[in-house]
């Protein structure tokens, strides 16, 4: 694989981006060799600094929903383009949007547009504490909801206050949901849930649906605010809510990534008894009313009613954990993949330190194959046949390479994930 440009590019960041690069998307935790610098995107594809190509099963972690560069979405997002974006006040498309959304999510009766999932959820947060003037926020341990100093899992610079009125609990658990609340009854403002449980690291699992539906009767028997957090998983498994596959209906709910198919836009869509809160807080910002993400929006909604994107991003996704079952026992490895498949996770059994997965990953990138050793991966609708064999010849081609080492698999350059590990756990107890 080439890396000439690549290798410039990390030396020219390393001066100037502190650590040269910063967040989810540094390769600082992935296996070495992984391209920290793209090109281009088409498609279910993209193409490193150096063009080298892969099918992209990270959907540039979660966004990429109907293909990069979809025709329909790039033509609305160019003809308001042409209109304006950025301006001293909203574009009428604003209105369409909140319409649209608004109709297609059965709890939702308004909608408030915003960039990124974390001002999303934040959004939410102070809501649930505006609703009736209570402080207490329920997380799921281990739960991502996004960067700010009430969410975020790396705790520099995060002081306790930050997280003074936040309570977790476990997942799944309504015990230790009841123990959470305990002794806070009158002072609940909100309970957060993922539509499931898709932590890094881990294995993914589904809610009981006695979860789901006894997370939403403990919030009504408190009057705190049901918050589901679709940033990741909307629109993946349903074309409404997640949870409306279990017949719970949030109060609020929070919206990212796939939103605009790429464009920066992200919402929190509420029911009518939430309005006079979400409308009592500050919450704005100079680039949230920009038109062109609105009108991707728009089209990206717009596809997701009108076509079979869902279907098809899903038959892709079960046929690829299908074959990764067969080679993994036709090569003897024992391999989990969790979660749903178009959200999948996997991880290789007896691999606490990631050795196994860091090589099988490694080796499918060569082969053309973008995938993730520790992070769920996603699926879009664009992936053809033509995709799919060449991921599914990928990672055949990285379980003949971990075969071939056999058990002698050198401890990998993983150092920084292993501490990762240690600090996510700890800061998550
Ligand atoms: N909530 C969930 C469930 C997420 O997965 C993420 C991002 N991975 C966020 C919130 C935060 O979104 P953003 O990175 O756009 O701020």
């Amino acid at each position: 694989m080439k890396d000439f440009r690549q290798r410039e590019l990390v030396e020219r960041a390393r001066l100037v981006i502190p650590n040269g690069m910063y967040g989810h998307e540094s390769v600082a935790s992935l296996p070495a060799g992984f391209p920290q610098f793209f090109s281009r995107a088409d498609g279910a594809s993209i193409w490193d600094a150096d063009g080298n190509k892969f099918v992209d099963l990270m959907c540039a972690y979660g966004p990429n929903l109907l293909g990069y560069g979809n025709a329909g979405v790039e033509w609305a997002a160019e003809r308001q383009r042409a209109l304006g974006d950025t301006s001293t006040g909203p574009s009428e498309i604003m209105v369409k949007l909140a319409e649209d959304f608004v109709a297609m999510i059965d709890h939702a009766d308004w909608a408030m547009f915003c960039k990124n999932g974390t001002d999303a959820t934040s959004m939410a947060m102070v809501t649930a504490r505006a609703y009736r003037g209570r402080r207490k926020i329920l997380l799921a341990r281990g739960a991502y909801h996004g960067a700010a100093p009430w969410n975020t899992p790396g705790l520099a610079g995060i002081v306790a206050e930050d997280r003074a009125h936040v309570i977790y609990f476990d997942y799944n658990d309504l015990n230790s949901l009841a123990d959470a609340i305990r002794g806070h009854e009158g002072d609940i403002a909100g309970i957060f849930a993922t539509p499931f449980r898709h932590e890094a690291f881990a294995n993914q699992t589904e809610p009981s649906l006695e979860y789901a539906q006894g997370v939403r009767r403990v919030c009504d028997e408190l009057d705190a605010l049901l918050v589901v957090d679709e940033v990741r998983a909307g629109f993946r498994l349903s074309r409404d809510c997640t949870w409306s596959l279990l017949g719970v209906r949030p109060d609020l709910s929070c919206w990212g990534k796939v939103l605009g198919n790429g464009y920066p836009i992200s919402a929190l869509l509420g029911a009518e008894k939430a309005r006079i809160a979400a409308g009592s807080i500050y919450a704005t910002g100079s680039f949230w009313f920009s038109a062109v993400p609105m009108a991707a929006a728009v089209e990206t909604l717009r596809q997701v009613r009108e076509t079979d994107y869902l279907e098809r991003l899903t038959d892709m996704a079960l046929r690829f954990r299908a074959g990764v079952a067969v080679q993994a026992a036709t090569y003897g490895f024992g391999v989990m993949q969790t979660g749903p498949a178009q959200m999948t996770q996997i991880l290789f059994e007896d691999d606490a330190d990631l050795r196994r997965g860091f090589h099988w990953v490694r080796e499918a990138l060569e082969g053309g194959l973008y995938l993730h050793p520790w992070h769920n991966m996603f699926f879009c609708s664009a992936m053809t046949e033509a995709d799919l064999e060449v991921s599914l010849t990928a990672t055949d081609r990285a379980f003949a390479a971990l075969k071939a080492v056999g058990g002698k698999l050198p401890a990998q350059d993983n150092a920084a994930i292993l501490t990762r590990i240690a600090r996510m756990a700890k800061s998550a107890a």
